[in-house]
């Protein structure tokens, strides 16, 4: 967060000594605080001021680098309380979790099924990000022997969690070039897990009943000199859950309360799938950095991966497709035209539909500004003079021999216009995507 010039004045030692070739005190802090000098310039600032301004402009929320190399996932570093202030930029790392109790058939298994559960939605790949490995057996080498199992059968990162400070130790240890997140679990020696995360020098996730134990673990941490950690109220139940995630980021974002400035791992677990796809909703629109979960079926990870999707657009910019021609399959002077908006939301339901029906065809997107068909239509970008637009400037006059468009049914009342406008025949299609398909095979005709 910036700080205003007499944020900073306050810091200085306001003697007036113009060493750092300014006349006072006071316009020296207002050129740091336009970034036209550095603070270094002042020679007399106390240890104590420099520790404090460089506390004071820290981001409210650190960020926290989960892996190495391209797998590797970065979590907080979040600076809005509410996704319509800005945006909310760091997507919630979803980890599937598998126990050192599992043989090792079994784990590797569970670890392919979720890491196999992938989908394009908007023309981005979802997909889960971290595999978490939880120390039921109590045993380091287990431990340890699983979470090398489950490395080499995801490719993902891992989340190491354990009531025991030695088996982190001995997982973590192992694992250390690969950058686990360390997870402290209920009913750790708190002290032996923060020992060993910086002897490793790891990220550390603490876990603690509630605000003020999870708020105290963190500032032992702190003052062990940790700083790449991660705060969990384990296994609070959804209530509860909700009420942590929420207390955390207001004191984090609005009061700078430091102990809380770290992003939150929450524990979506238990043996009704759809139970636990509704909770980790609920964490990933509600500010989870991390969410573990023992989905790992695609059907069930799909809602989680598409409500992280939607949370983590910016609000402000449409998702959109290149306006213009995209082709399906390899279309031909006889394939239909199919005409949308720029919409990726729109886009990305239409050519699934036209994919699936097997009828090669082109699909014009017309420039909405990223906005729906409906959307586009009450705002006057999608009318006669648009679709006419795109449709000369599309070169698919040269391309098809005949001379029907295809517009949604949704905008049927344009039909006239857009025949009177660019002469082409224009053919009512269907008013949702999911009749597409079945409109070209068996109403198309050339
Ligand atoms: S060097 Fe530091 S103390 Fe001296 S005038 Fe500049 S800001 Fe003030």
């Amino acid at each position: 967060m910036a700080l205003s010039g007499l944020d900073i004045y306050k810091h200085l030692p306001k003697t007036n000594c113009k060493k750092c070739g300014l006349p006072t005190c006071l316009a020296f802090a207002m050129k740091v605080a336009t970034g036209q000098a550095a603070l270094d310039a002042c020679t007399e600032i106390s240890e104590k001021g420099k520790a404090a301004l460089s506390e004071a402009s820290a981001p409210p929320q650190q960020l926290v680098k989960i892996g190495a190399g391209e797998k590797a996932v970065e979590i907080g570093q979040e600076t809005s309380l509410f996704r319509h202030e800005d945006r909310f930029y760091r997507p919630t790392a979803i980890a599937v979790r598998v126990s050192d109790q599992m043989g090792k058939a079994d784990l590797e298994a569970r670890c392919r099924s979720a890491v196999a559960a992938r989908f394009e939605r908007m023309g981005k790949k979802l997909a889960i990000d971290l595999i978490a490995v939880q120390n039921d057996s109590g045993s380091p080498e287990k431990f340890a022997e699983a979470a090398r199992a489950a490395g080499a059968a995801s490719g993902l990162p891992l989340v190491l969690l354990s009531a025991k400070a030695e088996c982190l130790r001995a997982a973590g240890k192992d694992q250390a070039a690969a950058r686990p997140l360390l997870w402290a679990a209920a009913g750790s020696a708190k002290s032996g897990a923060i020992d060993a995360a910086k002897e490793l020098k790891l990220p550390l996730c603490l876990e603690g009943a509630g605000f003020d134990p999870v708020a105290e673990l963190s500032e032992a941490a702190r003052s062990a000199g940790l700083k790449d950690l991660v705060l969990s109220p384990g296994t609070a139940g959804p209530a509860a859950g909700l009420e942590f995630l929420a207390q955390s980021r207001r004191a984090a974002i609005l009061k700078k309360f430091r102990p809380m400035g770290y992003p939150v791992a929450m524990l979506a677990l238990g043996d009704d799938p759809l139970q636990a796809a509704v909770e980790a909703c609920w964490y990933v629109l509600k500010y989870a950095g991390v969410v573990v979960t023992d989905l790992y079926r695609p059907e069930h990870l799909l809602s989680v991966l598409t409500a992280r999707q939607d949370i983590f657009t910016d609000p402000q910019k449409p998702v959109q497709v290149e306006p213009g021609v995209h082709t399906v399959g390899e279309p031909g002077a006889d394939s239909p035209v199919l005409i949308t908006t720029n919409f990726a939301l729109s886009y990305y339901s239409v050519e699934p539909e036209v994919e699936s029906s097997r009828v090669p065809a082109y699909i014009l997107s017309v420039n909405t500004e990223g906005t729906s068909v409906l959307t586009a239509w009450a705002a006057d970008k999608f009318n006669a003079k648009t679709i006419t637009g795109a449709l000369k400037a599309s070169g698919l006059e040269a391309k098809v021999k005949h001379r029907k468009l295809v517009l949604p049914g949704l905008v049927a009342v344009l039909s006239g216009g857009v025949k009177d406008e660019s002469g082409w025949d224009v053919l009512v299609g269907p008013k949702e995507a999911s009749g597409i398909s079945s409109f070209l095979k068996n109403q198309w005709r050339p």
